[in-house]
């Protein structure tokens, strides 16, 4: 049962990839993600629905456009690839579960996420905040647990986990605003319902793997003398793959720890 559950999340994740590369392109110019379809952006040509087949096409094609011959970035098949990796790793985390919908929605956001951010040191409002509902349902829909027995506590949790995780990080940036920013503080809400429903250590993780690991990498790029450039690094990268961290080991750790303490 997981094993179709994986094989056809990964499908589901190369579509929706190919989905999210226009998003990734689209959100932060304002763009609507549905209208106009897909074009060259070399040669305005449309994209043919034939050559519109994750991955697939760009290798048949060799990465280049069918009407003008220039090349298509790499980057597209890498995303599509990508999303259908994580899409099936979730659904191997999971097994069939209810709160499989909600991790999904999760990869897809954190995937197109951090990949504006890192590009344009942005956040956009218009993914993060249609999020919070998005996720709560999603969770009011793992809570409900349809067949099994509804945990209605872990809902509770995710809310506690919403409220904390955005008052944290909106005194953090009151306090160091060079640090991060408010799309930031508005992006750890969304992240502190997910980790606040698996529980208070995944919460506690979550939120400390970010920190650690991002310290981790600036502190490598100092050693490796290329800390040159102040810009700095986006930070809701870190909060994403800490999330993960915290959803996928928060608890064990958090367990482990409490019992050396
Ligand atoms: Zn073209």
């Amino acid at each position: 049962m997981t094993g179709i559950l994986v094989v056809l999340a990964g499908v589901v994740g190369l579509v929706i990839g190919s989905f999210l590369n226009v998003v990734v392109w689209r959100v932060p110019r304002g763009e609507s993600v549905v209208h106009p379809p897909s074009a060259c952006p070399r040669c305005g040509h449309a994209i043919r629905s034939r050559d519109n087949v994750p991955v697939v096409s760009w290798l048949v094609l060799r990465g280049r456009c069918r009407d003008c011959g220039n090349p298509i970035s790499a980057r597209y098949p890498l995303v599509e690839a990508g999303t259908g990796v994580l899409f099936a790793l979730t659904a191997w985390f999971t097994g069939p579960s209810w709160v499989l919908p909600a991790l999904l929605y999760l990869a897809a956001i954190s995937v197109a996420l951090a990949l504006i951010d890192l590009e344009t040191h942005r956040l956009p409002d218009a993914i993060v905040l249609p999020s919070y509902g998005v996720a709560l349902a999603l969770l009011a829909l793992a809570s409900w647990n349809p067949g099994g027995e509804a945990d209605w506590t872990a809902l509770g949790r995710a809310l506690i986990g919403g409220v904390a995780m955005f008052l944290v990080y909106f005194l953090l940036v009151l306090v160091y605003p060079r640090g991060m920013g408010f799309g930031d503080v508005k992006l750890a809400g969304v992240l502190g319902l997910y980790l606040g429903w698996f529980g208070w250590g995944a919460l506690a993780i979550g939120w400390f793997s970010a920190f650690l690991l991002g310290g981790i990498f600036s502190l490598a790029l100092v050693v490796l003398g290329r800390a040159g450039r102040k810009s700095g690094i986006p930070f809701g990268p870190w909060m994403l793959l800490g999330a993960a961290v915290g959803i996928v080991a928060g608890e064990p750790v958090w367990s482990w720890y409490l019992s050396i303490m």
